[in-house]
């Protein structure tokens, strides 16, 4: 019989990290510990390795060499780890990437009803509860082509909630979106925030960034070049790498 485990203090434990695809190397020795609770933001140049870094978190990519440990559970490609990483780590990506042909209530229990085994009719009133959160419980019956993209990124963040991550990952969660919307999403962002739950971002929203983030991690061809608070980082960063970024993207 499994013991009842604590909460461990740390959310994610990263360790010298590395990951190529094919003959390229990605990742460079990468370390970042998270304590639970904490809000990270990730930014760096296009194709400095963010999204893969964050994609290893949760399994959706392997990594080669190195340790990851999130929310207790050793991520070491077997089967059981990854299930278990998955039901605790929620991902919020760019895309959406909700089912269109499913209505934003089905996006919401798919998942808790299949993987966690939830029953239906607790599955919507959970459902109901975070859409309410997002502030659209008003579309549960709706699809999703016919929501803004801002709704629509709002949806996402519900479904990755509905699944009671320990730790939520988000890729670029405002890129795809029209500038009035942007808003609305960082909004519930804040609110998650003030919840309590461990963040890791990706973003380039320098103000969500200042507000939020406990740490800002800058990162530029596969490695981690700086971290340090918002302020501190932005304001003098100490490589010349992350001047020349912060100069461009403030
Ligand atoms: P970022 O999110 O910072 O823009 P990525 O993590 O997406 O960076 O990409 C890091 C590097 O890995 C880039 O050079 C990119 O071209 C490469 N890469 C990403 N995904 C793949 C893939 N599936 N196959 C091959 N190369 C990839
Ligand atoms: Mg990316």
């Amino acid at each position: 019989m499994e013991e009842a485990r604590q909460a461990p203090s740390l959310a994610v434990s990263i360790q010298g990290l590395c990951k190529w695809y094919g003959s390229v190397q990605v990742l460079h020795d990468v370390d970042l510990k998270v304590a639970t609770g904490e809000k990270i933001v990730i930014c760096g140049p296009s194709g400095s390795g963010k999204s893969t870094l964050i994609r290893c978190i949760n399994g959706l990519e392997s990594h080669h060499a190195g340790r990851i440990v999130a929310n207790g559970v050793e991520l070491d490609g077997r089967t059981r780890g990854l299930e278990a990483i998955r039901r605790e780590v929620g991902m919020v990506f760019q895309s959406f990437n909700l089912f269109p042909h499913l209505t934003i209530l089905e996006n919401l229990t798919i998942a808790p009803m299949l993987v966690r085994g939830t029953r239906r009719r607790e599955a919507e009133a959970l459902a109901m509860n975070y859409l309410e959160r997002v502030h659209i419980p008003e579309q549960a019956r709706k699809f999703p082509l016919q929501l803004s993209g801002g709704q629509q990124q709002r949806v996402a963040i519900a479904r990755a909630l509905c699944m009671q991550p320990k730790i939520m990952l988000f890729d670029e969660p405002t890129s795809a979106l029209d500038p009035e919307m942007i808003k609305e999403v960082l909004d519930v962002m804040l609110e998650l925030a003030d919840t309590g739950m461990t963040m890791l971002v990706v973003t380039h929203e320098m103000g969500f960034a200042r507000t939020v983030a406990d740490r800002v991690v800058f990162m530029a061809d596969g490695r981690k070049v700086e971290e340090g608070a918002p302020n501190r980082i932005f304001d003098h960063p100490q490589t010349e790498r992350a001047h020349a970024f912060f100069r461009q993207v403030l």
